[in-house]
């Protein structure tokens, strides 16, 4: 038995990163949990009625096409049904996108620093990653688009465009994004991941929905985790051209968005206009916030999201620790600088106590 050969881990599995999940409170510890872009709200009342309800239901399999939510859905975004794909989370979604069009060996580009999950589904779609990095000084934390169009070669199948970008905050502007589009190839898919679309209020970033209806080769990725609060039911979207759209849906897992979650979904669109008067209270916080910093002297990128990012290089993991102990839980990104999310007014008066602390 000793030297039988064992089952090989395909390389790339073997040598993925790991996502690193936002920490969570100790048992006992009173914390503020700014580690994960969660939303501070918990789910409104006819939410909660719409969860009670589908759990009479889960005997049964879902809908596998989700079609109620697809509809809302579409409807909320004057897109047709076809053009909607839903998973679990659009974390899934994203790597359903890739398995329908990348190949073993061809690129996808995107930003780096960006959200910790592209490296793992590049990898795992077989793809190889190619990491453009952020711009530096004055537009710290900004995407380079120039230099991400520069990547592009014969093998590259996808672009990932994070606006607002995770963890640094910025939303890309309008004219930028408009040559950058002019100079993809229509054959090489452009993924605009718009998770905190609700929360920019960049008066030059572009209407993602625009940008899609003009540019057949542009994927949108929405989800219900952040502005509608529903992280925990894992919900997100695509919004895609009705042939791509298919090819998405032919790869998704079957029935991969419980019947729980589309309801709550479902629940979450009709309640749309009370939700986002919440969101208003989370980018007045948010302004808050980064007003705060700055009287407090700190010059940080410029956030259309619901975090702030802090360059902190080889303080980060000190400072995460110290915002731990005074009852704030943040996200550290070793080496490079902390995100911190924008969550209950007193989390962010706690939170300005501390930075008051590091300056
Ligand atoms: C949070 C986040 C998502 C959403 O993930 P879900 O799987 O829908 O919860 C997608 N993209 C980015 C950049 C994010 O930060």
């Amino acid at each position: 038995m000793a030297n039988r050969p064992r089952v090989p881990l395909r390389p790339a599995v073997a040598a993925l990163p790991a996502y690193v999940p936002g920490a969570r409170s100790g048992p006992g510890a009173a914390a503020f949990k700014l580690s994960s872009n969660e939303n501070p709200y918990p789910p409104l009342p006819s939410v909660v009625a719409a969860i009670a309800d589908a759990a009479a239901d889960v005997n049964r399999y879902p809908d596998m096409y989700a079609a109620e939510l697809v509809e809302a859905t579409a409807a909320a975004l004057g897109v047709s049904a076809e053009e909607i794909v839903v998973g679990n989370g659009s974390v899934a979604v994203l790597a359903h996108v890739l398995q329908a069009v990348v190949e073993p060996g061809d690129e996808v580009v995107y930003p780096w620093r960006s959200f910790e999950a592209y490296p793992i589904v590049a990898a795992v779609s077989g793809a190889v990653s190619v990491q453009v990095p952020l711009l530096d000084g004055a537009a710290a934390g900004r995407l380079d688009l120039p230099r991400m169009a520069a990547a592009i070669t014969d093998r590259t199948r996808v672009v990932l465009v994070c606006t607002p970008n995770n963890p640094t905050g910025p939303a890309v502007h309008r004219d930028e994004l408009d040559t950058f589009l002019a100079a993809v190839p229509s054959d090489v898919l452009v993924v605009l991941d718009e998770a905190y679309v609700e929360f920019v209020r960049d008066p030059h970033a572009p209407a993602g929905l625009d940008v899609y209806a003009k540019q057949p080769n542009v994927v949108l990725l929405r989800t219900f985790s952040k502005a509608y609060g529903l992280a925990g039911l894992r919900v997100g979207y695509a919004v895609a051209r009705p042939r791509l759209a298919a090819g998405i849906r032919a790869v998704s897992t079957p029935f991969g968005v419980s019947h729980v979650a589309q309801r709550a979904a479902v629940a979450s669109l009709a309640a749309r206009d009370e939700l986002l008067a919440r969101v208003e209270h989370l980018v007045a916080d948010r302004t808050r916030l980064v007003e705060g910093l700055r009287d407090q002297g700190w010059e940080l990128p410029e956030s259309h999201a619901n975090f702030v990012w802090f360059d902190l290089g080889e303080r980060t993991l000190q400072r995460a620790e110290e915002a731990r102990a005074a009852g704030a839980i943040v996200r550290p990104f070793a080496g490079e600088g902390l995100r911190v999310s924008v969550g209950e007014p007193e989390a962010t008066d706690l939170f300005l106590r501390v930075s008051a602390t590091w300056r």
